[in-house]
């Protein structure tokens, strides 16, 4: 059965999606995974130790409207991306890229080392954490105390320009990262579809 084409909308919009639904949305993305292994795409990614071939590590939103591989153009092999909740830069993040910081340093030091792009974008959905009755009802909902309900405020990105500028200083302090790695901000546009360099490519370690 060709999964691609079948339907996928409810009959009817106002009723409610069921799990079956939900089962139903991915298997139309399981069925577009066997198109996809029935290519040759896969002999275009490096092997390990996966040195990315732009040599680009990407961090943005969850937001589906930020698909790196629809935006930049970043297909198989071409960059890590990592996607957290407003493109924010987290300990979940930082973790992440020292344990592949390592590993390069490690495994592949002769090779050059990636670029970091901190991409956070326009009209994003982690603004929603600046709404009081949202954050605040989250909160009572994971019984989370006043402080970790005060610190959701910070993930809100209510200002692109002005977040991503904080991401860059925050991965340019961590001790965790490889002072060899340069790191660069940008805000994407999601009306224009443009994305705006806002802090230049730069690192602890100066050339
Ligand atoms: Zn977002």
């Amino acid at each position: 059965m060709d999964i691609q084409t079948t339907q996928t909308t409810p009959a009817n919009p106002a009723t409610p999606a069921t799990s079956q639904d939900i089962q139903h949305g991915v298997q139309v993305l399981l069925g577009r995974n066997r198109s996809f292994a029935a290519t040759d795409a896969r002999q275009q990614a490096t092997p390990l130790p996966f040195v990315p071939r732009e040599l680009a590590y990407v961090i943005t939103c969850i937001d589906p409207r930020v698909d790196p591989g629809q935006i930049l153009g970043v297909g198989i092999g071409d960059a890590i991306v990592a996607r957290s909740v407003g493109g924010r830069v987290n300990d979940a993040v930082i973790n992440d890229m020292a344990w592949i910081s390592y590993l390069k340093e490690t495994i592949a030091p002769d090779e050059p080392f990636f670029e970091v792009a901190v991409i956070h974008h326009t009209d994003c959905g982690s603004a929603l954490m600046a709404d009081d009755r949202l954050r605040t009802g989250f909160a009572e909902r994971n019984h989370l105390d006043a402080t970790a309900r005060d610190a959701l405020l910070d993930v809100a990105v209510t200002d692109p320009h002005t977040t991503v500028r904080h991401d860059v200083e925050r991965l340019l302090a961590s001790p965790d990262i490889s002072p060899r790695i340069r790191v660069s901000g940008h805000v994407y546009d999601v009306t224009t579809g443009l994305v705006t360099t806002i802090a230049p490519a730069t690192n602890r370690q100066q050339d």
